[in-house]
C-alpha cells in the first residue's frame, strides 16, 4: 500500500479512468447496482425510522409518523377482534423488520453485481495480457523480463481486481449509506444533525492523524527488515570474506543501527494504534454528552437519542470506506499502468499492409547486407551479413559463444526484423509475406527442447493439431523416436509430465525433431545441443537430424563436426561478422578462426569412434 496519504496524480486518474472504461460492456449491471446501492442507503434511513417507531411503541412516546400511517392502515383493513395494541405492535415492527431484510437484500445485490463486474473486467484483462503476451516480438522474452512478466498477469491483475471491486463497491454503497443516515439525523432534529455533523470529523481525526502516521512508519518498518535481512545474507554468504577481514564488528554494528531503526518505527506504530481507540472514544463521549446536554435544552426523548448515536455509529464506516478510496485508486493504478504498458506495446514484427502468403517451394535464401542491434545504443550483433543458401543446402553456423549465431538464424522466422538489409526468400523480403505462412515453411528444433504438459501424440502434433496417428508415427519413426515411444507405459498417449524424468536429453530432442518433421517444412533451423549426450544417444539423434536434413533447407547452428563436416557452407561468425566461409577442407586449410576453433572443440569428436 502506498505509503503517503497524498491527492491523486492526474496521471494516476487518467490511468485509472481507462481501467473504469473496461467496465462499459457492463453498463447495465452496473447501473442497477447503483440503484441496489441507493435502496440499501435507503433502508438505513428505513431501519432508523422504523426502530424509533418500534421503540416508542413498546416503550411509550409521542406517537411517530409510522405509527399513525400504522394506526390508519389498521383502521381501513382491519376489522377483527384481535388487540389493537399488540396489532399495532406487530405492524410496526414488521416494517423494521422489512427494512433490516431489505437492506440485506440490497447489499447482497449491489455487492454481487459489482463483483461480478469486476472479476469479468478482469478475466478480460487477464486473457488480452496472455493474448498480447502470445504475440509480443520475440526481443520482450529476455532472460530477467521473463519473470516480470509473469508477475505482472498474475499479481497485478490481481491487484486490480482488487482496486475494481473495493472502489466501486465503496463508491456504489457508501455514500448512499452516509445520506441514508445523515437524512436520518435531520428528519430527528434539524439543529442537533448540524451541530453532530461539525463534531463528527472531530471523533474521527485520531484516526486520520494516526493512521497516517501507521502507514508511514510501516513503510519505513519494512524498508528496515529488508535491510536486515540482506546484511544478514551477506554476513552468511560472504563468511568468508568478512572473517578474511575482520569486519565482524563493522557488520554486527551496521546490524544493530537498522535493527535499532526498526525497533524505534515498530514502537511509534504501536504507540499511533493503542492511542486510536481511546482518543476516538474519549471524542465520541464528549459527542455524545453535547448531544445529550442539547436534547435536554430540547426535550428529546430517550429513543430519539439512542436512534440518533446509532446514526452517527453508522456513518463512520462510509466515512473510513470513502476517506481511504484514494489510496486503493493510487495502489491498483500503480499495476494497471505495468499491465497497459504491456498491452501498448507495438508489435512491429507483424504482417505489412498487403503481405502475400508464401506458397509452394523455396528455391533460395538470401541475406542482403544484414545489420541488427537488440537496442539503440547497444553493439552490432550482427554487420553486414551476406549469404546465399539454394535449396537444399545445408549451412553450418559456427563460432563462439555471443557471436551472432542465433540471432542470425531468428531472422529467418521473423523473431526480429533486421535493422538494415533485408532478407528474401526467392527475391521477395521476408516482410511481403504474412508471418503465419512464413513461419509454416520453417521448422525449428531448439537446443533446449520444450515438452508441453500432455501426451506424446499431442507434444509431436503441436504445431498441426489435426494430424493423423499415421503421419505423427512418420514423423516419430524419421526422428527415431517411435521405438522409444512405444516402450513407454501408455506408448504415444503416455502424458510427458508425468513421465519427464524418464526421458533422456536424446529422447526429448528427437520428439522435439519429430515435432518439427510432421510439418514437413522445406527450411529447418537447426540448434544443436552442446550438452554431451551419451554415445547411444547421441548415435540415435544423430541418425534422427541427418534424415530430418534429407530434402530441406537447413541452417545449422553446428557443434557436431559430422554436421559441419557434411555442411555444404560453414559460416564463420565472428563478433557479427562472416570472418569466414567455405566448405570444411577449405577452412582447415586455411589456418584462420575455423582451424582454431576446430583443434579447441572439435579434435575430441573427430577422435571418437
Ligand atoms: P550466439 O548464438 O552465437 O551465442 P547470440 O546471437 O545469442 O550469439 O548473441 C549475440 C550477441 O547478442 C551477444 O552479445 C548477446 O549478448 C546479444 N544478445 C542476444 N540476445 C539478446 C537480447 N535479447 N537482447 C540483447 N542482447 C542480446
Amino acid at each position: 500500500m502506498s505509503a503517503e496519504s497524498r491527492k491523486l496524480t492526474a496521471r494516476e486518474k487518467q490511468i485509472y479512468l481507462r481501467l473504469l472504461a473496461r467496465t462499459k460492456p457492463y453498463a447495465g449491471r452496473l447501473a442497477l447496482a447503483v440503484v441496489f446501492g441507493i435502496l440499501f442507503g435507503g433502508s438505513v434511513f428505513g431501519l432508523l425510522f422504523s426502530a424509533k417507531g418500534g421503540m416508542s411503541q413498546v416503550f411509550g412516546g409521542a406517537a411517530t409518523r409510522l405509527q399513525d400511517s400504522a394506526n390508519a392502515w389498521i383502521n381501513q383493513w382491519y376489522a377483527g377482534g384481535m388487540n389493537h395494541d399488540l396489532l399495532l405492535t406487530i405492524v410496526v415492527l414488521s416494517v423494521l423488520l422489512f427494512c433490516i431484510a431489505l437492506r440485506g437484500v440490497t447489499f447482497f445485490f449491489s455487492k454481487y453485481l459489482i463483483e461480478w463486474v469486476a472479476q469479468r473486467v478482469v478475466m478480460v484483462l487477464r486473457n488480452d495480457v496472455f493474448s498480447k503476451i502470445l504475440h509480443l516480438p520475440m526481443l520482450y522474452f529476455t532472460g530477467s523480463r521473463t519473470g516480470e512478466l509473469m508477475s505482472r498477469t498474475l499479481n497485478d491483475t490481481q491487484l486490480i481486481e482488487r482496486g475494481i471491486t473495493e472502489v466501486i463497491c465503496d463508491l456504489v454503497q457508501q455514500p448512499f449509506v452516509l445520506l441514508g443516515a445523515a437524512a436520518y439525523l435531520f428528519f430527528i432534529d434539524l439543529r442537533l444533525a448540524a451541530i453532530s455533523l461539525a463534531i463528527f470529523p472531530v471523533c474521527i481525526l485520531p484516526v486520520a492523524i494516526f493512521g497516517k502516521r501507521v502507514r508511514r512508519h510501516s513503510k519505513a518498518g519494512q524498508e528496515r527488515i529488508a535491510d536486515l535481512a540482506s546484511i544478514q545474507q551477506e554476513a552468511i554468504g560472504g563468511a568468508a570474506i568478512v572473517k578474511a577481514f575482520g569486519t565482524e564488528d563493522r557488520e554486527q554494528a551496521r546490524f544493530e543501527g537498522h535493527n535499532l531503526d526498526f525497533f524505534r518505527r515498530q514502537i511509534k506504530i504501536t504507540a499511533s494504534k493503542a492511542a486510536v481507540a481511546p482518543l476516538m472514544e474519549f471524542f465520541s463521549v464528549v459527542a455524545a454528552c453535547a448531544v445529550l446536554l442539547y436534547s435536554r435544552h430540547a426535550a428529546l426523548e430517550l429513543s430519539d437519542i439512542i436512534l440518533f448515536l446509532g446514526a452517527m455509529v453508522l456513518m463512520y464506516d462510509p466515512v473510513k470506506k470513502l476517506s481511504r478510496v484514494h489510496l486503493v485508486i493510487q495502489q491498483s493504478s500503480a499495476a494497471a499502468d505495468r499491465i497497459f504498458a504491456i498491452l501498448d506495446v507495438v508489435d512491429n514484427v507483424g504482417d505489412q499492409p498487403g503481405a502475400q502468403p508464401l506458397e509452394g517451394a523455396v528455391r533460395e535464401i538470401r541475406y542482403e547486407d544484414v545489420s541488427f542491434i537488440y537496442a539503440p545504443g547497444k553493439p552490432r550483433v550482427l554487420d553486414g551479413i551476406q549469404l546465399v543458401a539454394r535449396s537444399g543446402e545445408l549451412i553450418a553456423l559456427v563460432g563462439g559463444s555471443g557471436s551472432g549465431k542465433t540471432t542470425l538464424v531468428n531472422l529467418l522466422p521473423r523473431f526480429f526484423d533486421p535493422v538494415s538489409g533485408r532478407v528474401t526468400i526467392d527475391g521477395r523480403d521476408l516482410r511481403d509475406f504474412t508471418l503465419a505462412s512464413l513461419r509454416r515453411h520453417i521448422g525449428l528444433v531448439t537446443q533446449e527442447t520444450i515438452l508441453f504438459n500432455d501426451t506424446v501424440f499431442r507434444n509431436i502434433a503441436y504445431g498441426e493439431p489435426g494430424a493423423t496417428r499415421e503421419q505423427v508415427e512418420a514423423a516419430a519413426k524419421k526422428a527415431h523416436a517411435h521405438e522409444f515411444i512405444l516402450a513407454m507405459p501408455n506408448g504415444y498417449d503416455t502424458v510427458i509430465a508425468e513421465r519427464g524424468l524418464l526421458l533422456s536429453g536424446g529422447q526429448r530432442q528427437r520428439l522435439a525433431i519429430a515435432r518439427a518433421l510432421l510439418r514437413n517444412p522445406p527450411i529447418l533451423i537447426l540448434d544443436e545441443a552442446t550438452s554431451a549426450l551419451d554415445t547411444e544417444s547421441e548415435r540415435a539423434v544423430q541418425a534422427a537430424l541427418n534424415e530430418a536434413m534429407q530434402g530441406r533447407t537447413v541452417f545449422a547452428i553446428a557443434h557436431r563436426l559430422s554436421t559441419i563436416r557434411r555442411a555444404d557452407q560453414i559460416l564463420v561468425l565472428d563478433q557479427g561478422r562472416i570472418a569466414e566461409r567455405g566448405r570444411h577442407d577449405e577452412l582447415l586449410a586455411r589456418g584462420g578462426i575455423y582451424e582454431r576453433l576446430y583443434r579447441m572443440q572439435f579434435e575430441n569428436q573427430a577422435a571418437a569412434p
